[in-house]
């Protein structure tokens, strides 16, 4: 990756953000604004894909998911993030790629077979649901971003874009306008289990700890985590793979040392489920004191937050009306 990079990002505005996004995608935000360019799109129209009707629950999570951000450190003065509602350019540019791309096509696209299942669409989906590739190409496109973060399942999203691209490039005759963009894919083990030790923390399993979590929830998360069950007595030797605990010591403790020495111990036998317990509360609660804190501050003020995002959206606007007035010239669409 290079300062030359672009990255676009951004999550559905259909709930609050929780650990697993902090670990999958929030904390490398962070980290990237440093590098490269990066634009956070606040999915609203995408959530609508298939919340449609749930619109207060839809707006509402703009406003939430921004806070977040803000709480984690995301830096508006470093990262653009912008309302995909009021980006209109978008909605133009996906409905000329939906040109580009079949309907086979979209029905084979894994990501969204999967998500058809899911959610028990079997034929009766929403038409905006299955062409939202397309949406998600014109977000990648707009932006001419190289790089997109992205868990693995959403891999081929990022092939549909790009044959998209390569499709839209080689029906022109102009110099190649769209650019290909990389899935940056995170590293194995960057999946956080959820807090009943179930493979992925997910809203819809309900296993989640929110950056929200007051110091009692979290509290009460770590007390009922599943440890190894074989672990009957303080004395017998325990299980470190598979255990919640130790996942998430893993994910979130900042001295890798320790947590070595402590899986260490807790294998030959002699290291209770309490201590490993009370070493995971006090990491959680140091990283997430501060971001509810900060969540809290700017919760206090949603107007400064909306101007943010006015003024992030004003910027991702001219960004993507560029690409759009390249893209209709390429297609002749250019008349006076
Ligand atoms: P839903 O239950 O509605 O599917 P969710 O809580 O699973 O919601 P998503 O909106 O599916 O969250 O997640 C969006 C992205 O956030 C994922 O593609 C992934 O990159 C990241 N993410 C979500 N959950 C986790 C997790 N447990 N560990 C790591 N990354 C995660
Ligand atoms: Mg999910």
């Amino acid at each position: 990756m290079t300062s030359q990079d672009i990255i676009l990002t951004g999550d559905r505005t259909t709930g609050s953000l929780h650990l697993g996004h902090y670990v999958g995608s929030l904390r490398n935000r962070v980290l990237l604004q440093d590098r490269c360019q990066q634009f956070l799109l606040l999915a609203d129209a995408q959530a609508l894909t298939d919340n449609m009707g749930n619109y207060l629950k839809v707006r509402d999570n703009v406003l939430q998911v921004a806070l977040d951000y803000l709480a984690v450190g995301i830096d508006p003065a470093k990262s653009t993030i912008f309302i995909q509602s009021l980006v209109p350019e978008l909605t133009e540019l996906a409905s000329y790629y939906l040109n580009l791309v079949t309907v086979s096509r979209l029905e084979r696209n894994p990501t969204i077979k999967d998500e058809i299942k899911q959610r028990g669409y079997e034929r009766d989906i929403p038409a905006g649901f299955l062409t939202y590739p397309a949406a998600q190409a014109a977000d990648i496109t707009a932006f001419k971003a190289t790089i997109v973060p992205v868990g693995e399942d959403q891999i081929p999203m990022i092939e549909q874009t790009n044959e998209i691209v390569r499709r839209f490039n080689a029906s022109v005759e102009t110099a190649p306008i769209l650019v290909e963009a990389k899935a940056m894919v995170p590293e194995v083990g960057a999946r956080l289990p959820g807090i009943d030790g179930k493979a992925k923390m997910s809203k819809s399993l309900g296993n989640t700890l929110t950056l929200s979590a007051s110091a009692d929830e979290i509290r009460q998360a770590v007390k009922m985590m599943y440890t190894d069950p074989n672990h009957l007595r303080v004395s017998d030797p325990g299980q470190v793979e598979g255990n919640v605990v130790f996942s998430y010591l893993d994910a979130f403790h900042p001295n890798i040392e320790l947590v070595k020495r402590l899986k260490d111990h807790y294998r030959l036998g002699g290291l209770g489920d309490t201590v490993i317990k009370q070493h995971l509360e006090e990491c959680l609660q140091e990283l997430l004191a501060p971001i509810r804190q900060r969540r809290e501050e700017y919760a206090r003020d949603p107007a400064a937050v909306l101007a943010m995002l006015k003024e992030g959206t004003a910027r991702a606007r001219q960004v993507a009306a560029v690409t759009l007035s390249e893209v209709k010239a390429a297609m002749g669409l250019n008349y006076y």
